[in-house]
C-alpha cells in the first residue's frame, strides 16, 4: 500500500473509502472524473502516494511514479480528446490549488481558450 495520509481527500479516493467516478486506476495513478467539470471531459489524475505539492512530489517520487503521473494524462487525454486537450497543476494559492494532493487536470472535449483565468 502506498504512503498516505488519514485525513487526504485524494487518499481516501486512493484507499476507497469515498467514491469516485473513476477511468484509470493502477500501482502509481488513479484517474476519476471532477466533480465540478470544467469541459465535457474532466479527469482528475493524481499519485497513489500522498504528496501536497508538485515540489513534494519531485523530491519523493521515484522516476516510474513521476513519468506515469504524465503518461497517465496523456492516455486519459487521447482517449477523451477530440483534436488535443489540455493538462494543468493548479499549485499553491496563486495557482488556485484547493486540495492538497498533487493533481493534474486533463481537460478535453472542447476548444480551450489562453491565458486561462
Ligand atoms: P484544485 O483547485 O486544482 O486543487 O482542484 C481540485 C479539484 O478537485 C476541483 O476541480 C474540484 O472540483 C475537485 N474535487 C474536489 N473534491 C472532489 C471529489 N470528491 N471527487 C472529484 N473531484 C473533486
Ligand atoms: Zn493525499
Amino acid at each position: 500500500m502506498p504512503n498516505t495520509d488519514p485525513n487526504c481527500l485524494f487518499c481516501k479516493i486512493v484507499r476507497k473509502e469515498i467514491p469516485a467516478d473513476e477511468v484509470l486506476r493502477d500501482e502509481h495513478v488513479v484517474a476519476f472524473r471532477d466533480l465540478n467539470p470544467q469541459a465535457p471531459t474532466h479527469v482528475l489524475v493524481i499519485p497513489t502516494e500522498h504528496a501536497a505539492h508538485l515540489s513534494d512530489f519531485a523530491q519523493s517520487a521515484n522516476d516510474a511514479g513521476a513519468a506515469r503521473l504524465l503518461s497517465a494524462a496523456a492516455e486519459i487525454g487521447r482517449r477523451f480528446g477530440r483534436d488535443g486537450y489540455r493538462v494543468v497543476m493548479n499549485e499553491g494559492p496563486d495557482g488556485g490549488q484547493t486540495v492538497h494532493h498533487l493533481h493534474a487536470h486533463v481537460l478535453a472535449g472542447r476548444h480551450m481558450t489562453w491565458p486561462p483565468g
